[in-house]
């Protein structure tokens, strides 16, 4: 059965900050806040407190566990490792343990848990949208009208799509003898938002000549659900994806979403040894590409006379692990492109799940920064890696009214593959 660590389990790692402020300087919360609980340091040690019984669950440690986007970045810099998002996670799923789950946390476990709800409400969403919001233009999404519950008006999201990704695809897509397969598990970004990422998912496998399965049945890989300690919900969709993933023979489970990638890829095999496989068989929709030999392919062709400034925007859930190198290995061999390597890339978008809906202004004034690095490095196109990021940073942009457009990177590398050679089945 699945099961997330307790706050306790994390003890040890928590004895191992020795409170050298090392994280501070890394922390985007902290960036915008300059206040001390903000930072690793400060919620470290009042998990430490917690676990002594030396502190209450109430006002100021509520809040200042509430502020913590779960990026990482202080676990990146920070001499001992200790992994604070890990310990922040637990906090929270104490907290609603004890304390129940907040009123956007309630909502956030029972949609994602019922996957034909969530479908009927992002169906009524797309038909009620022209309705809630005005078209920003050159595709760079829509503008909430009117203030709405968690939302403010005037925040950018993307329109959700009438007909959901999954359902305008086969289950399987047959590739070429001799090549691998694939189970592509899209998340719910993808299947309700970016359905055109989940097309051009497929092209460049098919490019390749991978077999592609998409089960219909997968569900939301419980991301936000960690974000609101919600740990039945994240529990009980780990379970439902991996009794999906075992009626499938496959090669690789592959995400185009970072997000996904650090649920299926890390949380998950944490949660007992019936997920431990996952942690080697989840990959990166790059990390596969480069193995499959598609950088080589792409420096074969020739370059284009007229070509786009592109940076890149490293997400959090694959930049903790490792993977920069890929994506920007893409970037820089296609032919359209000149890719331009903004300042502090790895800086956290200020998402964080379900931070941003608690802490909208916060997430705001680190989307600002953002939007900063991305106006002086010139580029007219960012590209990333998560749908989430995509929404994030094209908000920031909007408000600091810059010119830049956010994109998946699969969107600018299927416009690159030669014309005819990796055949869309979707309808
Ligand atoms: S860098 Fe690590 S050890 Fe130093 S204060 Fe931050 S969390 Fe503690
Ligand atoms: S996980 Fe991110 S937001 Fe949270 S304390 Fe660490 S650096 Fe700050």
């Amino acid at each position: 059965m699945a099961k997330l660590k307790e706050l306790e389990e994390y003890r040890e790692q928590i004895d191992q900050c020795v409170k050298c402020g090392a994280c501070r300087a890394h922390c985007p919360v902290f960036g915008a806040e300059r206040r001390e609980g903000r930072v690793a340091r400060g919620k470290v040690a009042m998990c430490q407190s917690l676990i002594e019984g030396k502190l209450d669950l109430e006002g100021k440690v509520l809040e200042d566990l509430s502020q913590c986007l779960l990026c990482g970045s202080c676990e990146a810099q920070c001499p001992n490792k200790v992994p604070t998002d890990e310990i922040v996670a637990a906090a929270r799923r104490r907290i609603a343990e004890e304390r129940g789950l907040s009123s956007f946390g309630k909502g956030v476990a029972a949609v994602l848990g019922r996957p034909k709800l969530m479908n009927f409400l992002a169906k009524s969403g797309g038909a009620l949208s022209p309705l809630f919001f005005e078209k920003l233009p050159e595709n760079s999404g829509l503008r909430l009208r009117f203030p709405a519950p968690y939302l403010e008006a005037g925040r950018t999201l993307p329109p959700l799509t009438a007909k959901p990704f999954r359902e305008r695809v086969p289950e399987r897509i047959e590739g070429a003898p001799g090549k691998p397969t694939v189970l592509f598990f899209t998340g719910c970004g993808i299947n309700y938002m970016y359905p055109a990422v989940g097309e051009a998912f497929l092209k460049a496998l098919q490019f390749l000549g991978a077999t592609i399965i998409i089960p219909k049945d997968q569900a939301c890989c419980g991301l936000p659900a960690v974000s609101a300690g919600a740990a039945a919900t994240v529990e009980g969709l780990a379970e439902q994806n991996l009794a999906v993933f075992s009626r499938y023979r496959y090669d690789y489970i592959v995400t185009a979403c970072a997000s996904c990638y650090g649920g299926l890829g890390k949380i998950y095999p944490e949660m007992g040894a019936e997920f431990a496989p996952l942690s080697t068989q989840v990959k990166d929709i790059f990390v596969l590409l480069i193995e499959l030999g598609l950088a080589e392919k792409l420096a074969a062709l020739p370059k284009a006379e007229k070509r786009t400034r592109v940076t890149w925007h490293d997400p959090c859930h694959l930049r903790t692990r490792g993977i920069t190198k890929e994506p920007r290995l893409i970037l820089k061999n296609l032919p359209q492109i000149d890719f331009v390597e903004m300042q502090n890339a790895g800086i956290c978008c200020g998402l964080g799940g379900t931070y941003s809906v608690y802490h909208y202004d916060t997430s705001k004034k680190i989307g600002a920064k953002k939007a900063g690095y991305i106006a002086a490095s010139g580029a007219e196109l960012v590209a990333t890696d998560c749908p989430g990021c995509i929404m994030q940073l094209q908000d920031g942009v909007n408000h600091a009214q810059g010119p830049a457009r956010v994109v998946h990177l699969l969107e600018l590398l299927v416009a690159a593959l030669p014309e005819g050679e990796g055949k869309l089945t979707t309808g």
